[in-house]
């Protein structure tokens, strides 16, 4: 049921791009600037290059995590204009915990599987931790991330139970874990990765 309801979800996503233009003028017209991208380094000690696309915030604003053609890693920014600096800040580290934790190199799983929806919890998990401990985000600066998210989630039509769930994750992981190095070792050895 979850699976279907995720799948039509992202289906959406089409129709609301193309949807009514007023709709479409008022997103267009909430540009904010783009932030520098966070380090990062892949859990091989490459470094993950960041790249900018569609920066007319026309769509929602998110991110790819990849290696391009020659191999190196990289992280696709869309539409970074449209979020809140706060939340571009986020996206940024989500996708790079994705090379920290070795999920670009593996099987990707099917998608909205358990093991697809392990793998986004733990990157939003590390990216919190990296935003609390590197550059000080405080509950306030925490709830100006979890406000643009369930913004972007709920334009392309995920379910409140989805973003909710989502939201919750992050903040626990805000209140309960340690420093992010740590975390990440943590899913690097449960994933036989950690380098010697
Ligand atoms: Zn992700």
């Amino acid at each position: 049921m979850a699976t279907h309801k995720l799948s039509f979800s992202v289906a959406v996503i089409g129709l609301g791009l193309c949807g009514s233009a007023s709709a479409q003028q008022a997103e267009t017209a909430k540009t904010h600037d783009i932030v520098s991208p966070p380090s990062c380094t892949n859990n091989k000690g490459e470094t993950v290059v960041f790249i900018d696309r569609n920066t007319a915030a026309a769509g929602p604003a998110a991110g790819m995590a990849n290696r391009d053609a020659s191999g190196k890693p990289i992280v696709l920014r869309s539409n970074f204009a449209a979020a809140p600096p706060a939340y571009q800040s986020f996206i940024d580290r989500h996708e790079c915990a994705h090379h920290q934790s070795g999920d670009v190199d593996r099987p990707h799983p099917p998608r909205n599987s358990p093991e697809h929806l392990m793998n986004e919890a733990i990157s939003d998990c590390i990216a919190i931790l990296r935003l609390r401990d590197e550059e000080n985000y405080d509950r306030a600066a925490v709830g100006k991330v979890t406000a643009a998210m369930r913004h972007e989630m709920a334009k392309i039509g995920f379910p409140e139970i989805s973003i909710s769930s989502r939201i919750s994750n992050i903040d626990n992981c805000y209140a309960k874990y340690g420093a992010p190095k740590e975390f990440i070792e943590g899913v690097l050895k449960q994933r036989g990765l950690l380098q010697p």
